[in-house]
């Protein structure tokens, strides 16, 4: 038995499915995960002592890298005054002044430690600042695991929401609208039927929770002037776009401002930071200064907001973003240029250091799109190229995140790997 193997199987014994998040069980795509001891840069070992170049990066925030010497120089640093004090600290103000610089639409922000947290505090908040219930997402994004998000569509349009997970009541899914992401008309038809009771629309600008998929610049466009129209938050949700897209998030490449932003992953820099901020008119109805409550024992932690920082200055290097997107593309160029030799129906998708991978002819355009993908090739695809020491999402419905360090040398290894996962493919 490997070491993965006895891992696994002592895991499982005092944690439900061995895992403390789902997606690490495999179970979308079968076999045993790897139980992780280390990483570096592009790379991460398992208990076998295998080496894997990383496509999901800590699903997001290692984008500098693993281990970067001056994000580690930082927690160190910031580790040796002491963990966590439960007062203000300077270190916060910096970060809050660094997001709201990073990204105009945000005037005020607040720190929290999960984008489970910073979704469903937002969503309080939009709520007590218009004094509505009903709140609009759309089928295939993720915005934590808040009762109201776990939602899906009822039986018909603008039907209530039944739940998608056991224990969340259904008085409270009712209250969220699921809609189709990248249909206008029914956002339009919404607003037009009960758009006085719609507190806001959340929505991930560049989805990443259904494997890679862009909104189209209407549908963002018709969003903001809807909400603008009746009065609703516009939300966006960018705990995975945000500082991954582009600097400034989804919301810079578009030219839509949310009147909320919903950020996490990479401004943690693989500590737990998240945060939700926007509009200082709406953001001070937020406790202690208005009637929204939200609090946090280790909200603004000293050391994770150091590994935060020293991320967020990084990623501002000249030239980080250029090189991030050169790489990208250049894997996924590689990668559908090489499908199309051995002869494999594949594309690929590529913004910023993100990416999705389909096992159809074309992009996906929305979420029936990507969920007539080929799940069966891509999990055979997913285990080829594990087997090869290359380690993508276990699931054919994430997107793929590439680092500053996955260099030439990097992706050409990952190429070739796949030429020969792509050929199983067909043999
Ligand atoms: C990951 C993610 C979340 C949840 O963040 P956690 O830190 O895992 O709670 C929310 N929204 C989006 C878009 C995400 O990708």
């Amino acid at each position: 038995m490997s070491h993965n193997e006895s891992l696994f199987e002592r895991a499982q014994r005092s944690t439900p499915g061995g895992v403390n998040s789902p997606v690490r069980a495999f179970r979308s795509v079968g076999g045993t995960p790897r139980f992780i001891t280390r990483a570096e840069g592009p790379y991460f070992w398992d208990a076998d002592g295998k080496r894997y170049i990383d496509y999901i990066g800590s699903w997001g925030p290692a984008i500098v890298g693993h281990a970067h010497p001056d994000v580690i120089k930082a927690v160190q640093a910031a580790a040796a005054n002491g963990l966590s004090f439960g007062a203000p600290t300077e270190g916060e103000i910096l970060m809050a002044e660094e997001i709201c610089k990073l990204v105009p639409s945000i005037e005020m922000v607040r720190l929290v430690s999960s984008g489970t947290e910073a979704a469903m505090s937002a969503l309080r908040l939009a709520r007590g600042v218009t004094g509505r219930d009903k709140v609009i997402k759309f089928e295939g994004c993720y915005h934590g695991h808040a009762d109201s998000m776990l939602v899906k569509a009822g039986s018909g349009l603008l039907t209530f929401g039944n739940p998608t997970s056991s224990g969340v009541p259904a008085d409270f899914a009712k209250h969220t609208i699921v809609l189709d992401y990248n249909d206008c008309a029914q956002l339009e038809d919404a607003f037009s039927k009960m758009g006085e009771q719609i507190a806001a629309v959340i929505v991930e600008p560049v989805a990443g929770n259904m494997n890679l998929l862009r909104s189209t610049p209407e549908f963002l466009q018709t969003m903001r002037r809807l909400c603008t129209q009746h009065g609703a938050v516009l939300m966006f949700d960018e705990v995975m776009s945000g500082f991954r897209v582009a600097l400034g998030g989804a919301q810079s490449l578009y030219g839509v401002q949310p009147d909320m932003t919903v950020l996490g992953k990479v401004i943690g820099g693989g500590l737990p930071v998240a945060a939700f901020g926007g509009r200082a008119d709406m953001m001070k109805h937020l406790a202690p200064l208005g009637p929204v409550y939200q609090a946090g024992t280790l909200s603004g932690n000293p050391v994770a907001v150091a590994a935060g920082m020293s991320t967020l200055k990084i990623i501002q290097q000249p030239g980080f973003y250029e090189n991030l997107g050169t790489q990208t593309r250049k894997l996924v160029d590689g990668l559908s240029v090489t499908a199309k030799e051995i002869g494999v129906a594949f594309s690929a998708d590529a913004i910023g250091g993100m990416f999705g991978i389909y096992f159809s002819e074309r992009v996906p355009e929305n979420y029936a799109q990507i969920m007539a993908g080929n799940k069966e090739r891509f999990n055979q695809f997913f285990h080829a190229m594990l087997d090869a020491g290359v380690y993508l999402a276990p699931s054919a419905f994430e997107a793929g995140f590439v680092s500053a360090m996955h260099n030439d040398a990097v992706i050409d290894e990952t190429i070739s790997a796949a030429r020969g996962a792509f050929a199983k493919l067909n043999s």
